[in-house]
């Protein structure tokens, strides 16, 4: 694989399970789209409830952390990969786990996309803190701080690489992802006056 210079966000790996496509127009083409505003729009939100809800000194002790990091920015060298964390709790176990706040409410699932930025975000822990990193907690704020443990296996963390590496690939090639793509997302996509579809 290779991966040039550039690093991969976990908001890059959301944008190509939306779309690989995505990764194509932006990355490649440079065409910014609204989605991504919107995300970050959202993500300012965040940044503002989580000053209300979060007290950076309470540590989680019913789910065994003894310590804890707060604004943690991660980078890999290895896996060109780059990611910002509210929490790295460690826990009594020895291993260490993400923590992120969702202005979101809790509707009896993880979205598949907060699995897989979990999951980088596991990866970048265990390069930069040499443990392990199997598990990660959300804490949904618009349900009274309802907070969901997450498990990461291995079988997620060779899927979530394989993304990146196709990411690399779209990027790095200049390769135009051939999708197959339920047709109402290209209704609401920014991209479908320029996409073939
Ligand atoms: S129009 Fe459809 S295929 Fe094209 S980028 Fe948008 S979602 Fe993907």
């Amino acid at each position: 694989m290779n991966k040039g210079t550039q690093y991969i966000t976990p908001s890059d790996v959301i944008q190509y399970l939306y779309c690989p496509r995505f990764i194509y127009f932006m990355h490649v083409l440079n065409i910014d789209q609204h989605e991504h505003r919107r995300y970050l729009v959202n993500k300012g939100r965040d940044m503002h409830v989580l000053k209300l809800v979060r007290n950076k000194d309470y540590l989680r002790k019913k789910i065994g952390v003894i310590d804890k990091l707060s604004d943690v920015y991660l980078s890999s060298d290895t896996n060109c990969l780059v990611g910002k964390m509210d929490e790295v709790l460690f826990l009594e176990d020895g291993s260490a786990a993400p923590l992120d706040y969702k202005y979101a409410f809790w509707d009896d699932r993880v979205h598949k996309t907060h699995i897989y930025q979990q999951c980088l975000y596991c990866i970048l822990i265990e390069e930069n803190f040499d443990v392990a990193s199997h598990k990660a907690f959300i804490v949904y704020i618009r349900s009274k701080n309802h907070l969901e443990t997450l498990s990461i296996g291995e079988k997620l963390k060779k899927n979530a690489m394989r993304m990146v590496d196709e990411i690399f690939n779209i990027i790095n090639l200049g390769l135009f992802p051939d999708v197959k793509i339920n047709l109402r997302k290209c209704e609401d996509c920014t991209y479908r006056n320029i996409c073939v579809t």
